[in-house]
């Protein structure tokens, strides 16, 4: 008995898209230890697969391979390709003001020898190149524009560039941030750093250093009598409040004595 190409094994019990037009019964052995067949029965949209003995007589022994060859030449994937899923590390930095950052990962593409067919041009022959499956495992390499406001858990969805098919799956990319840095915290839009301040200052009135988030120093002033702990809020210099809004939170700074 002739071995069917890899494409056409599906674990037992399990429903796959069918790849071969209705009526088509399929027989094949797959695991030779536990000497089993499968069967395939092919019945509308179903393809149903079942275990028997060896030794059992099916009514699928005579005429496979005939009406295998009676097979449209359709594509083996007619159906949308599947989303792709990866994560993606972000800075702290990163997930605030946005970034171009590179991805790898792996999708399904169609094979360039058999254009996706899973069969030699206008023969039976399984492609080789695809063992038949009509697409092949890629390597691929892009850049992702991170918008500026992401954080832990945002998802981005890159059209079309998960597996191939009619049509393309895409590319979904899950953000992993971190919510703070050595010197920054942030909580949702707005962010909190500590700022360093002499007693004296504190007493009399006076200045303190800051940095905001896009590394601009600058200096907040210290009215007289302000207490140790207090905030000093820098409007508008916090994260995006949305996803790529140009509405900003605010940068707080605890003052405290050094
Ligand atoms: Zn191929």
């Amino acid at each position: 008995m002739q071995t069917l190409p890899a494409a056409y094994l599906v674990p037992l019990g399990h429903r796959a898209t069918p790849r071969l037009s209705p009526g088509t019964q399929l027989r094949l052995k797959v695991d030779t230890r536990r000497r089993q067949k499968l069967h395939f029965v092919h019945k509308s949209s179903t393809l149903r697969v079942f275990a028997v003995d060896d030794d059992k007589k099916t009514p699928f022994d005579e005429g496979f391979w005939k009406n295998l060859r009676k097979q449209p030449k359709s594509n083996v994937f007619d159906g949308p390709g599947a989303d792709v899923r990866r994560e993606l590390n972000v800075s702290f930095t990163d997930a605030i003001l946005g970034a171009e950052l590179p991805l790898n990962y792996e999708r399904k593409v169609f094979c360039s020898k058999c254009k996706g067919k899973g069969n030699l041009p206008s023969s039976p022959i399984p492609c080789s190149n695809c063992k038949a499956e009509g697409r092949l495992l890629e390597e691929k390499s892009l850049t992702v524009t991170v918008p500026a406001g992401v954080q832990e858990g945002s998802q981005l969805s890159l059209k079309q560039q998960g597996d191939d098919g009619n049509p393309a799956g895409n590319l979904i990319v899950r953000i992993s941030a971190p919510s703070w840095n050595a010197t920054v915290r942030r909580d949702k839009q707005h962010l909190y750093s500590d700022a360093y301040v002499s007693q004296e200052d504190l007493i009399n009135g006076g200045a303190v250093t800051i940095e905001t988030i896009d590394g601009t120093e600058g200096s907040l002033k210290v009215p007289q009598g302000t207490k140790e702990g207090a905030y000093l809020r820098i409007k508008g210099r916090g994260a995006p409040e949305k996803v790529n809004s140009k509405e900003r939170g605010d940068h707080y700074f605890r003052l405290v004595v050094k």
